[in-house]
């Protein structure tokens, strides 16, 4: 087996003048030249004074020159550092402050700021720009189109990517070659991809999906991408006749859904559309095969152990689960205290281990050693079950659980309650501090356009299908709810912003 991404990298005669990737202007690129580039590339970063180990953080609008830039940091022994191309100068000052990278590639745009921040930690600054512009481009320009690449083993690092950080710090979760490698593979034996698939990409490419499950298993492959800048639903939909496959979060789905031209007839081609990153809802998955004659598979992962599970290729695709898990992958249930395993149905944490499980957080030992148990299981910090079929649920991460009066609410199972009630197009139930219980079971929900649900028809509804103590004390209505770039319900903003709710009023 395939233990470093090197031989993905690489050239193979029988493919080299085979498109690699396409642009949404047209422009292409074959894998000779993609491969010449990182090439350059990694000649321009030993120029930079990059040595095997040393990190790069790179913040960068998506291009294929940014994407060209991953695999020369790999080529070269560098360790891979992407940075979401939202946060703010003192973010990444957190992140370089952290990393020590040898070497920061930003816009042009923010050479002065970040290189003043690279600069505190001993680094420099090159830039890279959206129109293969940019100081690092120049470097490369006349470089060699071969490079001797750095003889990586299986354990050492490719990567690292800060976790989202919704509570705490974020934290850099290492990536060894064999954990990327050996999930590509995975990946592509699992849901069937081949030289013949040309992959609809419009995921960033700083975070695991993009980068990894989506330019890994094309490489793996030896496919064919189009590689849009950015998800955009019309140009999705003018795309969707050249490709066979789409990577997305559940928001493109819905968005797609939304849009009139999203027809059985656009879609009648295509061989697999795969969501992940974020809760599929089951209301979704159901209008997507209802519109298209297309089962979304879904699929969970996360930053720290790439894929964990997926839906089965073949076979029932059910709504509401992520499948199984991965040849190779062992998964379990445990009870979050104890780490005792627990039976068909039983909620609990759920916790992997297997060859695309990390190393460990960055200059973070202890909370490392705080994650995994004694026999290697990771504790993923998601809650879940897995049912007699034995495909794997996920009720919801371990933080929004919700205690109240002393009872434990998952708050997926309040979700999917409210869900069913007519004219609700979706909820969020949180925990918020309440006098008497401790938490109160607070629902956020967004209702379908121009319907007028109250407060009392949602309370009504779910009287008789919940307990008591599960039963929110409050129904919200909002327009939308605040998600972040992956899709994800965002609900510590949704905590934050309902802290007060239950606040005794001052008497008189
Ligand atoms: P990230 O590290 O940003 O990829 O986030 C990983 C987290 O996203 C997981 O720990 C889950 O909480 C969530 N997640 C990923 N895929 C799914 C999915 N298919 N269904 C529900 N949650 C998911």
């Amino acid at each position: 087996m395939t233990t470093t991404l090197l031989p993905l990298f690489h050239v193979q005669p029988d493919i080299a003048d085979k498109i690699f990737l396409e642009t949404a202007d047209g422009g292409t690129l074959t894998y000779r030249r993609f491969f010449a580039i990182t090439a350059r590339l990694a000649h321009a970063l030993r120029g930079c004074g990059v040595r095997p180990g040393d990190r790069v953080a790179v913040q960068v609008d998506k291009s294929p020159e940014a994407l060209a830039l991953y695999v020369a940091c790999v080529r070269a022994g560098a360790v891979y550092l992407p940075l979401n191309t939202a946060y703010t100068a003192s973010e990444v000052d957190y992140f370089v402050g952290d990393a020590e990278p040898r070497l920061v590639v930003c816009r042009p745009s923010a050479q002065t700021e970040i290189g003043a921040i690279a600069a505190k930690v001993g680094g420099r600054a090159e830039t890279l720009g959206t129109a293969g512009d940019g100081s690092l481009i120049a470097l490369a320009a006349n470089q060699p189109e071969t490079f001797e690449d750095y003889p990586a083993g299986p354990d050492d690092l490719a990567a690292i990517l800060y976790t989202s950080g919704t509570t705490g710090r974020s934290k850099g979760a290492m990536l060894t070659h064999c954990n990327l490698a050996s999930n590509a593979l995975t990946l592509v034996n699992y849901w069937r991809f081949t030289a013949d698939d040309v992959l609809l990409h419009a995921l960033p490419i700083y975070h695991t999906h993009g980068l990894f499950v989506a330019t890994n298993v094309v490489l793996a492959a030896h496919a064919s991408m189009l590689f849009l800048t950015k998800f955009d639903a019309d140009e999705v939909i003018r795309l969707l006749p050249r490709a066979t496959a789409m990577m997305g979060v559940p928001t493109f789905y819905t968005r797609l859904l939304e849009h009139p031209d999203f027809t059985r007839e656009r879609t009648a081609h295509m061989r697999l559309f795969i969501s992940g990153s974020a809760p599929l809802l089951a209301s979704t998955h159901d209008e997507f095969s209802e519109r298209t004659g297309h089962a979304i598979l879904e699929r969970y992962g996360m930053t720290e152990t790439n894929m964990n599970t997926s839906n089965p290729y073949d076979g029932d695709r059910i709504a509401g689960t992520v499948g199984f898990p991965l040849p190779g992958v062992e998964l379990r249930i445990a009870d979050p205290e104890t780490g005792r395993q627990l039976g068909t149905s039983e909620i609990g944490m759920i916790e992997v281990k297997g060859p695309n499980v990390f190393k460990g957080y960055w200059r973070m030992p202890e909370k490392t050693a705080s994650e995994f148990r004694p026999d290697g299981f990771f504790i993923t910090g998601d809650i879940g079950k897995i049912d007699e079929r034995g495909y794997v649920h996920i009720v919801g991460r371990g933080k929004d659980l919700i205690i109240t009066g002393g009872f434990n609410v998952y708050p997926k199972e309040i979700e999917l309650a409210i869900d069913a009630v007519e004219g609700v197009q979706e909820s969020a139930v949180i925990g918020v501090p309440h006098p008497d219980f401790g938490e109160g079971v607070t629902a956020i929900v967004v209702p379908v356009k121009d319907t007028d649900l109250t407060e009392e028809t949602i309370m009504a509804s779910v009287r008789d299908k919940l307990a008591k103590f599960k039963q929110p004390k409050r129904v919200l209505f909002v327009n939308e709810l605040p998600r972040n770039t992956m899709g994800k319900v965002q609900k510590n903003v949704l905590r934050e912003q309902y802290s007060t709710l239950y606040e005794r009023r001052p008497a008189g």
